[in-house]
C-alpha cells in the first residue's frame, strides 16, 4: 500500500461522518457556531465540569446503554409507533403522513426520554436528589416519576402563578413524592422557576442533580438533552427502513425549548447525506399571532442575547431583559430556543415557521376526528403545518410529523376554547 491510499483511508466515510458531527456542533466550549456557551457565574462552572465528564463517561459505557435501553423499552414503552395517518392524510391534501407517537410513552409526552437519562446520570455519579425547574408541570411529573422509579429524593421548582393554573400537575408530583419548591420573584412562572432551580444546584451540588427539562440552558445541558431525545429520529429512520418506506419529504416536529424537535432533526442530519435528506421544519408557537405581542416566536421573533446561561434567540426588550412569552400551549411559552435550533436556522440546515393558537385549535380538532387521536396542544402546532407543506410539496409528498405529548392535560383549555361543542 502506499501513502497515497493510506490518506484515502483517513479520509474514508468514517472520518467524513465524524466531521460532519463536529460541524453540528457543540464544540469543546458548548457552542453550534455562534450560539450555545456556558453564560453562567463562576461558581457554576465546577458543577456543570462535573456533569460533562459524567455525561461522556456514561456514553462510552455499555453497561449504562444497558440498562437505558432496557428501561425505555420496558418503562417508557419504547420503541414508540411511527403510525400511517391516511384519514388525516387525505384531509390535508399529502400523499402520506407518518405520525411518530410520543404520546404513547410513559407519562404521556417525550420529556421521559431525557429524564431518565439523566436520573442514571445521577446514580452513577451518586446523588440521591434530583431537583427541576418546571412551568405547565409536564417536566416536573416526568421529573417526579423517574425519581420515584429510582428512589431518589425530588424537589420541583416552581413559579407560583404556575403553581396556581396548574393544581392537577402539583398534585401528581406530590402522588409522586416529590416536594413542590413554590418560586414567588419575578412573574412566578417558568423563566424564574428556572433561575431558582440553577441557584439552589449550585448550593447543594454535592448532592443534589439538576433534571433540566429542554436543549437549553448551558452546556452541557443542550447537548445531553439532544442525546437522550434522538432516540425519536433514530427510531424514525430504523422503522421507515424495516418496512421499506421512502424517505419523507419533510418532517415536523413543534419547537418550545426544542428538545423534541431536535431529537427527531438530528439523526437527519447526522446520518443521512444531504441530498436525500428531508426538508426538516420546526414549529414555533405564534400565539395570537406574530404581528402582536402575545407571541412564542422567539425564532421568528427574536434576537440573539443571553438567557439562563446561553447564547441563543430569544424575545427581549430593547435592555436585553426577556419578555414573557405567551401561547395556548403551556409548553411552548418559553421566550428563548435551544442554541442548536437557532444554528440549524442560520446555517439554513432546518427551517422554522410559527403557527397561531387559532390554527392549533383547528388541527388539534382535525386528528381527534380522523385519526381518534387527542394529541397535546403543543403537538397541534405541529400538525397545524401539513395543509401549508401539502400546498408547497404537492399532493404526493410524504410527511413525518412528530406527535411530542397527548392531549388530556389539555381537555379544560380546548373545551374553554369552543372545541367540539
Ligand atoms: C414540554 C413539551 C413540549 C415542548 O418542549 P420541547 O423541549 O420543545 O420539546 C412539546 N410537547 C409536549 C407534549 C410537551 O410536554
Amino acid at each position: 500500500m502506499n501513502d497515497r491510499d493510506d490518506v484515502t483511508d483517513a479520509v474514508g466515510p468514517a472520518a467524513e461522518a465524524g466531521d460532519l458531527i463536529a460541524e453540528l456542533g457543540p464544540d469543546s466550549e458548548g457552542f453550534f457556531g455562534e450560539y450555545g456557551g456556558t453564560f453562567v457565574p463562576e461558581t457554576v462552572m465546577p458543577a456543570l465540569e462535573e456533569l460533562e465528564r459524567a455525561f461522556h463517561d456514561a456514553m462510552a459505557d455499555p453497561a449504562f446503554h444497558e440498562r437505558l435501553d432496557s428501561l425505555l423499552r420496558d418503562y417508557v414503552g419504547r420503541p414508540t409507533p411511527l403510525y400511517r395517518a391516511d384519514r388525516l392524510a387525505a384531509a390535508v391534501g399529502l400523499g402520506c403522513v407518518w405520525l411518530k407517537r410520543e404520546d404513547l410513552n410513559h407519562t404521556g409526552a417525550h420529556k421521559i426520554n431525557n429524564c431518565l437519562g439523566q436520573a442514571l446520570i445521577a446514580e452513577r455519579m451518586g446523588k440521591r436528589r434530583i431537583i427541576a425547574e418546571t412551568g405547565a408541570g409536564q417536566h416536573g411529573v416526568a421529573t417526579a416519576t423517574v425519581a420515584a422509579l429510582l428512589g431518589m429524593e425530588c424537589a420541583v421548582f416552581m413559579g407560583v402563578e404556575d403553581i396556581r393554573r396548574q393544581s392537577l400537575n402539583v398534585y401528581k408530583m406530590q402522588l409522586l413524592g416529590a416536594q413542590v419548591v413554590p418560586v414567588s420573584d419575578g412573574a412566578g412562572t417558568l423563566h424564574d422557576a428556572v433561575t431558582a432551580a440553577l441557584r439552589h444546584w449550585v448550593e447543594r451540588v454535592d448532592d443534589t442533580f439538576y433534571v433540566l427539562g429542554s436543549a437549553v440552558g448551558p452546556h452541557p445541558y443542550p447537548l445531553i438533552v439532544r442525546e437522550f431525545q434522538c432516540v425519536i429520529g433514530e427510531e424514525i429512520i430504523d422503522r421507515m427502513g424495516e418496512i421499506d418506506a421512502c424517505m419523507p419529504d419533510a418532517v415536523v416536529a413543534c419547537v418550545g425549548g426544542g428538545s423534541n424537535a431536535i431529537g427527531t432533526f438530528h439523526p437527519f442530519l447526522r446520518d443521512i447525506d444531504p441530498e436525500g435528506r428531508p426538508l426538516l421544519v420546526g414549529v414555533e408557537a405564534a400565539g395570537l399571532g406574530i404581528d402582536t405581542d402575545k407571541t412564542g416566536a422567539s425564532i421568528a421573533l427574536g434576537s440573539p442575547g443571553v438567557l439562563h446561561g446561553m447564547f441563543s434567540y430569544l424575545l427581549q426588550d430593547d435592555a436585553g431583559n426577556p419578555l414573557e412569552a405567551y401561547s395556548i400551549s403551556a409548553g411552548l411559552d418559553y421566550p428563548g430556543v435551544g442554541p442548536e435550533h437557532a444554528f440549524l436556522h442560520d446555517a439554513g440546515l432546518a427551517r422554522y415557521e410559527s403557527v397561531t393558537d387559532a390554527e392549533a385549535l383547528v388541527a388539534f380538532d382535525l386528528l381527534c376526528k380522523t385519526e381518534g387521536i387527542i394529541p397535546a396542544i403543543e403537538s397541534a402546532h405541529a400538525l397545524a403545518l401539513l395543509p401549508r407543506l401539502a400546498a408547497e410539496l404537492g399532493p404526493k409528498a410524504t410527511v413525518v410529523v412528530t406527535v411530542s405529548g397527548r392531549g388530556d392535560k389539555d381537555i379544560d383549555i380546548v373545551r374553554e376554547a369552543g372545541l367540539g361543542a
